[in-house]
């Protein structure tokens, strides 16, 4: 089965998740935040996704920082 990569539309996390072919990616959460609907992440392999990964926490990092920034100025 293969292995795909999806990414959180509400916190950017990167989370891998072995699908059959036609499984319905209805029920699929994030394993962070538990938001639905994550983004597949197509024609990611696993050799790539470390990389990507890294690039990925660091401006979900950023994203944060960037987030509570905001609502401390409320
Ligand atoms: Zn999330």
């Amino acid at each position: 089965m293969p292995l795909y990569e999806f990414e959180c539309g509400a916190c950017a996390h990167i989370f891998e998740r072995v699908m059959k072919v036609n499984e319905d990616l209805g029920g699929l959460v994030c394993p962070a935040c538990g938001a639905v609907n994550p983004k597949k992440l197509i024609g990611r392999t696993r050799f790539h996704s470390r990389e990507r990964y890294e690039e990925r926490l660091a401006r979900r990092m950023a994203a944060r920082a960037a987030e509570s920034k905001g609502a401390g100025n409320r």
